[in-house]
């Protein structure tokens, strides 16, 4: 039986944690707070997750997450992930309609002049609203009986030993009555999104100033739900289309959700983003190199208003930086490294973040280095879908942030193999293994790849 604590027994709650046996607190319900709950499971006795937001026990957006309006691709380390710490996953989503299809066969994707070439490559994706993925995924984590959600309250506060160098809890504030309450806990996990207080806190403990990347892009979104017809001639293809940097900066994409439904996000970086007026919003899809988008826009019947949402900059706070970090804490998902959208890797960076945390804890690190090693072992993920995502935004002389040397070169090689994703199996399937975050980036530039990438249209 699971026990969800409404906000107005929190009081009773921390009565019962005065004297906490191996309790840990998530702050943020999200995606990274509930796997990061899943993991903790396994490991503390009790786990209670809080929550700013009401939560419902059904697939919706919140306004804490207002990116669930959106549409999301969950890339296949992420799916891997899920998949392992919730057995029968993919079943689940099944029966509420989600379609498990294989990564490239089911992929439309326009890209640098062509299609990406369709072939069975026998790893599998899912399409499926970001609302029901992270419904099923709560309802899972519901389910546990150690595991406890408390909605409508705010984490404000940590709270420490009289040194500061541990955390003993976190001070809530109940969003209906705004009574404060103190909860203790023997180890706490941010997982509160973009807009976590955590650097801020921490500098007020002495801490100092957690250094941080920002990549500005100022991409925006603009989303609307279609009907679709089950006989639809795009068939359950994900379609996507994107631009040929720096020349245009447009991108598109139309997902076969779950109910029937297309949900189409067009949008651009550098303010070249998509009207809401039917007649612009309908000119902007048409100028799309994809056709298809244009096709399930014009064809179908709108469910819903356009949804507008902006992304200014990716941002990465370097905690793995700091000289020291309390004993008792971590920061993991959007809250520690927050991407660009449009290369759908968010929920798979928080999943393997968690992932990694789960191994620490099984290696049974002592409590005073666990930051200290999750933060530097999670910078080998980090970095790699960092450089991902940054190096494409660099194609554009209006992203600023700091470029990494050689970008140009890379930048001018990865064209190629883009190019060469529309001609060559071989390399689309390399390149689809890379996006997947199945494979690291270096897997583009080992010989036989590299050599058919600069072969490519050339006779043999
Ligand atoms: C427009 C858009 C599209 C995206 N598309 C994709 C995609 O295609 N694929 C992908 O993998 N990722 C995508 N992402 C990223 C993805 O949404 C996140 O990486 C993912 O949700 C994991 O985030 P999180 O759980 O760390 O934080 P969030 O999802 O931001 O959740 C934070 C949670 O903490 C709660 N909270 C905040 N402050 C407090 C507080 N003080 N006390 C208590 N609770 C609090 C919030 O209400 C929220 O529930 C997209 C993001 C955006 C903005």
């Amino acid at each position: 039986m699971y026990i969800r604590v409404p906000a107005t027994e929190i009081a009773s709650m921390n009565t019962a944690y005065t004297s906490p046996k191996k309790h840990a607190i998530v702050a943020g319900g999200s995606l990274a707070g509930l796997l990061a709950a899943k993991v903790l499971s396994k490991h503390y006795s009790s786990v209670t997750i809080i929550e700013k937001d009401s939560v419902q026990r059904k697939p919706e957006a919140r306004k804490g997450q207002a990116q669930a309006y959106h549409l999301h691709a969950l890339l296949p380390a992420g799916l891997q992930v899920l998949s392992h710490y919730f057995p029968g996953f993919l079943d689940d989503l099944s029966s509420h309609g989600v379609k498990v299809l294989d990564f490239a066969s089911s992929m439309n994707w326009y890209c640098y002049g062509g299609f990406r070439k369709r072939f069975p490559i026998g790893i599998e994706v899912i399409i499926v609203s970001r609302a029901l993925l992270e419904h099923v995924v709560r309802e899972r984590i519901l389910a546990m009986p150690n595991i406890q959600l408390v909605d409508n309250t705010l984490v404000k506060q940590l709270t420490t030993t009289d040194d500061k160098q541990s955390i003993t809890g976190i001070v809530t504030e109940n969003k209906n009555t705004g009574q404060t309450n103190l909860v203790s806990a023997d180890f706490v996990m941010d997982t509160s999104g973009r807009g976590s207080r955590t650097a801020q806190w921490l500098k007020e403990l002495g801490y100092g100033e957690t250094p941080v990347s920002e990549v500005k892009v100022n991409v925006g979104y603009t989303t609307r739900i279609y009907t679709r017809d089950p006989g639809d001639a795009h068939g359950e293809s994900w379609i996507i289309s994107t631009p040929i940097a720096p020349g245009h900066k447009r991108f598109g994409a139309a997902f076969p959700i779950e109910n029937n439904r297309w949900m189409v996000t067009v949008g651009g970086w550098h303010n070249d983003h998509a009207p809401t007026l039917e007649t612009e919003y309908l000119e902007f899809v048409r100028g799309l190199p994809n056709p298809a988008l244009y096709d399930v826009v014009s064809t179908n019947k709108a469910v819903g208003d356009f949804i507008q949402y902006k992304f200014p900059f990716s941002l990465r706070r370097h905690y793995e930086k700091l000289r020291r970090f309390p004993v008792g804490f971590l920061v993991a998902g959007d809250a520690f490294s927050s991407f660009n959208p449009i290369y759908g890797q968010g929920m798979s960076s928080a999943a393997l973040q968690v992932e990694l945390l789960d191994k620490l804890l099984n290696e049974q690190v002592p409590d005073q280095d666990l930051a200290k090693t999750f933060f530097k072992r999670s910078t080998s993920i980090i970095d790699v879908i960092w450089s991902m995502a940054t190096g494409e935004d660099f194609r554009y002389p209006q992203t600023s942030g700091t470029r990494p040397p050689g970008i140009k070169l890379v930048n001018k090689y990865i064209e190629q193999v883009h190019k060469a994703t529309t001609k060559d199996e071989v390399v689309c399937g390399a390149f689809l293994k890379v996006i997947a975050l199945l494979k690291p980036p270096t897997h583009l530039f080992q010989p036989a790849i590299l050599w058919r990438v600069l072969r490519q249209g050339k006779p043999k």
